[in-house]
């Protein structure tokens, strides 16, 4: 998707071979055109999949699976990373360990917002080594519902993550990809989609 390739160009920042920093507009501030649009390439490039529900991630996938649960007429639900006082109900849960903070963490969803018949999918902001992906299957598969792809804003091709996802025969779209993060420069796959 260009128009966010372009902004990950002017906007991010390379923090290593490994990490890209989002801060101006995904992970800290938001930018909500931006958002709109990734809502709406979303929803076309899975409008076919009779997809009932959207599950994330708190607290960045929030923005794009809103956009998408917007165009889509859909509900988004949000993994909670932490347990909470109102969290209360039978909980499905997966553990998860962060790229970013290299911790571990509990992710968990409320039963009653899962059905054995919703059609799931899934989206995060990065796709790096696949934990976080990888969580919210497991418990999106606990409930008995299906998941029917995975949106990523920015999915960091040279780790491992896509590679993963695939192999359990999921389908992974993801907007940008990154191949590599080298000498400080942003460099992506030439996407066939666009
Ligand atoms: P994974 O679970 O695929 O290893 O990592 C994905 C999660 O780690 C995402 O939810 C995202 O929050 C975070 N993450 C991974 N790589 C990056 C990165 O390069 N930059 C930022 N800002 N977050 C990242």
């Amino acid at each position: 998707m260009r128009l966010l390739e372009e902004k990950i160009i002017s906007e991010g920042r390379v923090l290593s071979d490994q990490v890209l920093k989002v801060d101006s507009f995904l992970n800290h501030q938001i930018d909500p055109s931006l958002m709109n649009e990734i809502g709406k390439e979303f929803a076309a490039r899975f409008v076919n999949e009779g997809i009932t529900k959207i599950v994330t991630i708190e607290s960045s996938g929030i923005a794009p699976a809103i956009m998408a649960g917007l165009y889509m007429n859909i509900p988004v639900v949000f993994a909670r990373k932490r347990k909470s006082l109102t969290l209360t109900d039978d909980l499905l849960t997966a553990s998860v360990h962060s790229f970013t903070k290299n911790e571990t963490n509990e992710i968990s969803i409320a039963k009653k917002y899962l059905d054995s018949n919703d059609r799931v999918l899934i989206i995060d902001d990065f796709l790096a080594n696949g934990q976080a992906a990888l969580g919210l299957v497991e418990i999106v598969q606990q409930s008995g519902a299906q998941v029917m792809g995975i949106g990523i804003v920015i999915e960091k091709s040279f780790q491992k993550g896509t590679e993963k996802l695939k192999e359990l025969g999921l389908r992974v779209e993801s907007l940008a990809r990154i191949a590599s993060l080298t000498n400080g420069e942003v460099q992506f796959i030439n996407d066939k989609v666009e």
